[in-house]
């Protein structure tokens, strides 16, 4: 089983950029139709310049990993999901304290911590037609197979599935939060960018224990 450590995390925000990088004209396709076209942009920009930070290359725990990744997100990305990403990582790093290796219960801790401090910062919940309809389910069905006795790549496949299925799950959603939400009406029929990013996010995470 893959082991949670510093490297582990490197690995997985090093192919969350190049899922970024990949898809950032898509990202930025879906936030035409009911944003204002950049959050390919903006997150292309965040994750380039925060994995090639010199604190991400020094960072020595998980945590301190997270935490510097999610402040450059805040400080370098303009739009709204610079500070709900840098929020995600900011409280799922604090969840994970100092530890080298962190177990997989610690890190469905993190996730469920991520999830608070993102529906506190945002005001939103499920159903809003946000990031946060990709994140919760992501971060319930990892608790769930970890509960039902799945491995941890196991875990992190179900999270990642979850994920993907909620950003799908918006494309009928009216928007209640962000940008999204001045369109009222108008805002049914599309997929919200910022879930669709977190399911990149996930996935992600699922191949860096997958290998
Ligand atoms: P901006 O809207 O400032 O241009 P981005 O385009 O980078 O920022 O990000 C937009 C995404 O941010 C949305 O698709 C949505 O998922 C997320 N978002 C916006 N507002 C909120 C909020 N209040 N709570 C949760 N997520 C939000
Ligand atoms: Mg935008
Ligand atoms: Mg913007």
């Amino acid at each position: 089983a893959p082991v949670l450590d510093t490297a582990f995390f490197r690995r997985w925000l090093d192919l969350a950029a190049a899922a970024i990088r990949r898809e950032a004209d898509h990202l930025t396709d879906l936030d035409s139709a009911i944003g204002d076209a950049d959050h390919g942009s903006n997150m292309r920009r965040g994750f380039d310049s925060a994995s090639t930070s010199a604190a991400y290359a020094a960072a020595t725990t998980p945590g301190a990993l997270l935490k510097g990744f999610g402040t450059h997100l805040i400080g370098k990305v303009g739009g709204a999901s610079g500070p709900l990403y840098g929020t995600v990582l900011r409280r799922a790093a604090k969840a994970l304290g100092e530890d080298g290796t962190v177990s997989p219960q610690a890190l469905g801790e993190a996730l469920a911590a991520a999830v608070a401090g993102v529906r506190r910062l945002g005001d939103s919940g499920p159903g809003d037609k946000t990031m946060v309809d990709a994140l919760a389910p992501a971060a319930e069905a990892y608790q769930r197979a970890l509960g039902e006795g799945a491995p941890l790549t196991g875990a992190l496949a179900a999270a990642a599935r979850a994920a993907r299925e909620g950003a799908e799950a918006t494309i009928p959603m009216r928007a209640r939060r962000g940008r999204a939400s001045y369109l009222g009406e108008r805002s049914v029929g599309h997929q919200d960018p910022g879930a669709t990013s977190t399911a990149l996010l996930f996935t992600a995470l699922h191949e860096a224990a997958a290998g």
